[in-house]
């Protein structure tokens, strides 16, 4: 097994290595975050022959700012690479239909195995350390198995076995903070600014368009959390668990952002802080990734 590094575990996007996946598999609707709609299976008209987006440096302005959000850990390549061995649905048609069928599968493996990856960085996670590594070598084999086996792999069950290693990981990296218990909660719109978050369970919590400026979220766990324009200038999230790079890029921020080590500061950050704060209730996130 390769190591246990994001980029080992080939968990980082690579577009140039991928048939475009999110742009084809996946289904958008019309909404603040796609211009049009679109049916899983169909190529976006934006699409080049090459698997390249046609407007990859205009996406926001042309009103696709959802495919500047999401991120397929890496499953685009994996699947386009290793399990099909480069031979793209434009090439062999009849692979089409699984081929997409794969790919969700895949992204759901490996948003696990950035989670268990995770796990092992987090001094205070030492204790799980062995289950979070098992599971790790676990699915990383599972994403090498054939189109077939992976079609039909129950990623919601492996799933609730990864999450018991996670909540364990989370408990004990908060253990003594005394943070807050905001699991799953609906703070639409909520006026956090200055916020003591510190430890903080956020687990699956709804955040769209809240006012989190100067929140203190340092230790908070904030697996699934949805920061779609939520406002993050001068928050603290250092040590922040659980935190994807495709949540920061849907929240608004700035420089003085705080962010975890593994994470970077989205380049639309210093515009989006210029837009509106109405939060707004929007579709749950089937994003597409931009091509470059
Ligand atoms: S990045 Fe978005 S707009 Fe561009 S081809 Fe993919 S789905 Fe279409």
């Amino acid at each position: 097994m390769p190591g246990t590094h994001p980029r080992e575990l080939g968990l980082l996007s690579d577009c140039e290595s991928c048939f475009g996946l999110c742009c084809v598999a996946l289904p958008f609707s019309a909404s603040a975050d796609f211009a049009v709609d679109k049916d899983a299976g169909r190529p976006c008209t934006n699409l080049r022959d090459d698997f390249r987006c046609s407007i990859h440096s205009r996406l926001r302005e042309r009103g696709f700012s959802g495919c500047t959000v999401f991120d397929c850990f890496g499953a685009g390549q994996k699947v386009s690479q290793v399990t099909y061995a480069g031979r793209s649905w434009r090439e062999e048609p009849e692979t089409a239909r699984q081929m997409y069928a794969v790919f969700p599968v895949m992204r759901g493996l490996h948003e696990l195995l950035w989670y268990l990856a995770e796990i092992l960085t987090l001094p205070a996670a030492v204790p799980v350390h062995d289950s979070a590594r098992a599971l790790l070598e676990e699915t990383e084999k599972v994403t090498r198995e054939s189109a077939g086996v992976l079609e039909g792999f129950d990623v919601a069950a492996h799933r609730e076995r990864v999450n018991e290693v996670l909540l364990r990981a989370s408990e004990l990296v908060r253990h003594g903070l005394d943070g807050r218990q905001h699991r799953g909660a609906d703070l639409i719109g909520a006026r956090l600014r200055g916020a003591r978050l510190r430890g903080a369970n956020l687990r699956g919590a709804y955040l769209i368009g809240a006012d989190l400026r100067g929140a203190d979220l340092r230790q908070a766990d904030l697996i699934g959390a949805d920061l779609r324009g939520a406002d993050l200038t001068d928050a603290d999230l250092t040590g922040a668990i659980f935190l994807t790079q495709a949540q920061v890029n849907a929240a608004k921020g700035a420089p003085t952002t705080r962010l975890p080590a593994t994470l970077t500061r989205p380049p639309h950050w210093t515009a989006s802080t210029q837009e509106s704060r109405a939060p707004r209730r929007t579709t749950k996130p089937r994003h597409p990734r931009p091509r470059r």
